[in-house]
């Protein structure tokens, strides 16, 4: 069903109204920080903006600060000490076969346009196939091969050779079936998509391992092997996009390590410079890194503050009980607020792993609630928990990722206020006739 003008300026004004920039923040410290009236705010979006290591992490404002005293230097073209070390401390962190570190892009649009163009010149051939659920970014390249259509729009992309594909979204099969019983078709029928609906030249299929604004979907076991062999069949590169999940967001290193496949190339960006500095990195097979060619280089890739911050993270991640601290905390979280699924039908699922968590809100017959996430998220921004609603705050998917230094008492806080906001979503409710989202965005069953 398409949507009207109207619905469309409706939806986008709902969004508007709940931005996050509306607090002007000056000062930042863990996973808290504070605006200029000295009103405090717990950072549960860091997975979505780029703080693993909360704010301020001491150690890498040091190496920062150190760095600035011996050269301040970006460029895609020239070594530093620093874009040296982190790109031998990449490779060597990096699952088995991903050797080679490309660091010439600052942000994760481009480092995905980059990974798109190194597959298309190594393979001679065009098209991308990308999951309906996945964000690929906002440059109006990146946008284009964005899943979903709020997700393209408003640039009127043009026609870059994507090839969506049913995710392996479990709660709201496409293909209406369950994970024990399914045979994959999610994967299986990409053969059909490559048939029919591709040019004949696919490239690469660029996916997140877990989607992280398309809704926190987790891919079944059995799902990224299927994958992984289908691509090794079809001569397809296969790129991780893992610039949320990378350097321990799921409980692991990298989601990779989690579903125990390895892709042929990977991006990361966000955690890799721990507190908040721009740097992205492309990986690749050693067969894949003849890049110069594919003209892939921006002015401020490499910068060498970025990669002396980045250094020190990874240096960090590796620490022992690092990775084991997320699994702890996520695990706390996940329990706590699944428990609250018992009391409000509204919270049809609570997902991980680690801290990578979403919420889904749901109407009474399964539906996407959009406008229950949003109240949700409005209580709790009301309690300083700064949140973000998945598909550029048009889904019904509340997402939860926290900085990876959090404490189990941080935790325990944070699903305090997380069940008071949905007692009172919860209490606001009772009464209404019906949770029926009044801008088009529910459908009258779970698909979609
Ligand atoms: N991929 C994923 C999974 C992302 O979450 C984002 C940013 N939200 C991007 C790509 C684009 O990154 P950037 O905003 O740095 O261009």
């Amino acid at each position: 069903m398409t949507e009207s003008a109207e619905e469309r300026a409706a939806a986008t004004a709902r969004v508007a109204q709940y931005r996050l920039g509306e607090a002007q923040l000056v000062r930042g410290e863990g996973i808290r920080s504070w605006d200029a009236s000295g009103r405090e705010y717990l950072d549960c979006v860091s997975g979505t903006f780029n703080l693993i290591l909360g704010h301020h992490h001491p150690e890498v404002m040091a190496a920062v600060r150190a760095q600035t005293e011996e050269l301040v230097f970006a460029s895609s073209a020239f070594r530093t000490e620093s874009t040296d070390r982190l790109m031998r401390d990449l490779a060597a962190l990096a699952p088995a076969g991903l050797t080679r570190v490309n660091l010439r892009s600052s942000g994760g649009s481009t480092a995905n346009e980059g990974a798109i163009r190194i597959a298309q010149h190594h393979t001679g051939r065009r098209d991308v196939i990308v999951p309906f659920r996945g964000h690929v970014g906002q440059t109006i390249a990146a946008a284009a091969y964005n899943g979903s259509s709020r997700m393209r729009a408003p640039f009127h992309t043009p026609p870059l050779g994507a090839v969506h594909v049913p995710d392996a979204y479990c709660f709201r099969c496409f293909y209406r079936q369950t994970p024990d019983s399914c045979g994959m078709l999610c994967v299986s029928r990409i053969e059909d998509f490559i048939a029919y609906a591709s040019s004949g030249s696919v490239a690469c299929v660029l996916i997140e391992p877990i989607s992280g604004m398309g809704g926190n979907i987790v891919p079944p076991p059995g799902y990224f092997p299927a994958l992984r062999a289908l691509c090794d069949e079809h001569g397809i590169v296969l790129i991780f996009d893992e610039i949320q999940t990378a350097f321990g967001r799921t409980g692991q290193m990298f989601a990779a390590d989690l579903f125990g496949v390895v892709p042929h190339m990977m991006t990361v960006s966000k955690g890799l410079t721990g507190s908040g500095l721009p740097l992205a990195a492309i990986l690749t097979e050693e067969r894949m890194a003849d890049w110069d060619r594919s003209l892939h280089g921006f002015t401020y890739g490499g910068h060498n503050l970025a990669a002396a911050a980045a250094v020190k993270t990874l240096e960090i991640v590796r620490r022992p009980g690092f990775l084991e601290n997320v699994r702890r905390t996520g695990a706390i979280l996940t329990e706590r607020l699944g428990a609250l699924r018992r009391e409000h039908t509204m919270l049809g699922d609570v997902r991980g792993p680690g801290l990578m968590i979403g919420l889904e809100l749901v109407r009474p017959d399964g539906g996407k609630a959009p406008e229950l996430a949003h109240a949700f998220q409005r209580a709790l921004h009301a309690r300083g928990v700064l949140t973000r609603v998945s598909e550029h705050g048009l889904g019904n998917v509340i997402e939860l990722r926290p900085p990876l230094i959090l404490t189990p008492a941080e935790a325990h806080l944070i699903a305090d206020r997380f069940g008071e906001a949905l007692a009172v979503v919860a209490a606001e409710a009772v009464g209404r006739t019906t949770l029926v989202p009044r801008v088009g965005t529910a459908r009258p069953d779970r698909a979609g």
